[in-house]
């Protein structure tokens, strides 16, 4: 008998973010295989006999390699197992879910994709704003800065509107790069960008700064997004902020 695999979003870090389908399927497998990122409070839902295995990037001593996941999916299932594959966030967005579902698919093995909460959204949802506000966006871009090569993609950014909202995933903390590229996008060098970092966790931070002093921030903690456009200047000001701002609009 085969058994499947549930590719599941784990949500930003906060379990109460989990969907009632991720609580009740991590509450029943047999094997958990799961990110780094996801949170120990959602780690400890699993049986006290469920085999948990971390295959982060950072698991162990050695990476271990995508062809080495699919292959402990596979197996798990082809023993006849529930195997649980828990992604941080939303298993869809920057979680290399396609090249899972491919080899799933390759071995004939049945499966479910439960989507979560992403980072992008409970980010917005901790500062308070809306990433498509209608007043202020009226396009909203999720890109990664993940780069194998250390530079900045050349593709896409043309695509880019001042006017929208960019979701930056592993934005990392050398901004120079990212603030040229956005720059010759047509964003403006006083374009509000606010750093959200280990958001929905005990231990979030956030940065509120604009795309010219955005290399100086001094928020570098990860896991972080970071979000640009207008929208991202709406967030919760400090009373010093909000002093200033009335004293500007007086004067
Ligand atoms: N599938 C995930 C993204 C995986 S890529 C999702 O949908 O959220 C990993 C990146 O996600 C991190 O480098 C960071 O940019 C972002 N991220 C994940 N969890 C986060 C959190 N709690 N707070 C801020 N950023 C987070």
């Amino acid at each position: 008998m085969k058994g499947k695999v549930y590719l599941v979003g784990a949500g930003p870090g906060d379990p109460d973010l989990l969907t009632r389908k991720a609580w009740r399927l991590i509450q029943a497998a047999d094997v958990v295989l799961h990110d780094d990122l996801v949170s120990p409070d959602v780690l400890a839902l699993a049986l006290p006999y469920a085999q948990v295995l971390s295959v982060g990037k950072r698991c162990g001593r050695r990476t271990i390699s995508q062809e080495e996941i699919n292959w402990l999916m596979a197996s798990y299932a082809q023993s006849g197992l529930m195997v649980v594959r828990l992604k941080g966030g939303d298993p869809e967005i920057f979680g290399r879910m396609g090249e899972e579902v491919e080899a799933l698919q390759e071995a004939e093995i049945d499966f479910e994709i439960v989507p979560g909460v992403t980072a992008a959204c409970a980010a917005a949802a901790s500062a308070g704003i809306a990433l498509t506000d209608r007043r202020l966006a009226s396009e909203l871009v999720f890109l990664t800065g993940h780069r194998a090569s250390g530079e900045w993609p050349d593709r896409g950014w043309c695509g880019l509107s001042a006017r929208g909202t960019v979701v930056v995933y592993m934005p990392g903390t050398h901004y120079e790069g990212l603030v040229k590229r956005l720059y010759e996008a047509g964003f403006s060098p006083q374009t509000p960008c606010l750093i959200v970092a280990s958001a929905s966790r005990p231990d979030e931070q956030k940065q509120l700064t604009t795309l010219e002093h955005l290399p100086q921030a001094w928020l570098k903690a990860s896991p972080a997004v970071l979000i640009v456009g207008a929208v991202a200047g709406l967030g919760p000001r400090s009373a010093e902020e909000l002093e200033e701002e009335a004293c500007a609009t007086v004067g």
